[in-house]
């Protein structure tokens, strides 16, 4: 299974979000081929701004390995992660973080800030961008809604 299948596994937990009223972004972590936890974007449901999809993937894995690193993992997700999210995947010692969409105004991969390739930091996440049409129109489709006040 390619990167391909996983970003669209990543997808459908961004749909999920959406039809919750969440900002549509999901995440999935695997390893060895295996998908170990999957999540989305659950910041008004949890009432926590810090539950982005991407954290809760990564506690849900370390929950399910048993560990607090993520060596030889992959993130799966469908927007360039925030700086916040970049520095957790340093934490966590991921291998790699592919990501379906940029973030032009928060991205903390490569569009605004470069946290991933910051040289001073111990870990060092591989990272690449696999655009997916779909992940930018869903995030598109959400905040026009938002702005037309329909969610
Ligand atoms: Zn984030």
């Amino acid at each position: 299974m390619g990167k391909e299948y996983f970003l669209k596994v990543a997808l459908r937990e961004a749909k999920r979000a959406f039809e919750k009223g969440e900002v549509p972004v999901g995440a999935i972590i695997v390893k060895e081929g295996e998908i170990i936890s999957k999540a989305h974007n659950s910041v008004e449901e949890l009432k926590d701004p810090t539950a982005h999809a991407e954290m809760l993937a990564i506690k849900e894995a370390c929950r399910r390995l048993n560990t607090k690193y993520l060596e030889g993992c992959e993130l799966y997700v469908t927007l360039e992660p925030c700086i916040m999210c970049s520095y957790a995947l340093v934490l966590s010692r991921i291998e790699k973080v592919i990501f379906s969409a940029l973030d032009k105004k928060h991205g903390g991969v490569v569009s605004v800030f470069n946290i991933l390739d910051e040289p001073t930091l111990n870990h060092r996440v591989k990272w690449e961008y696999y655009p997916l049409e779909e992940a930018s129109e869903l995030l598109s489709e959400f905040f026009k809604k938002l702005r037309n006040n329909i969610i």
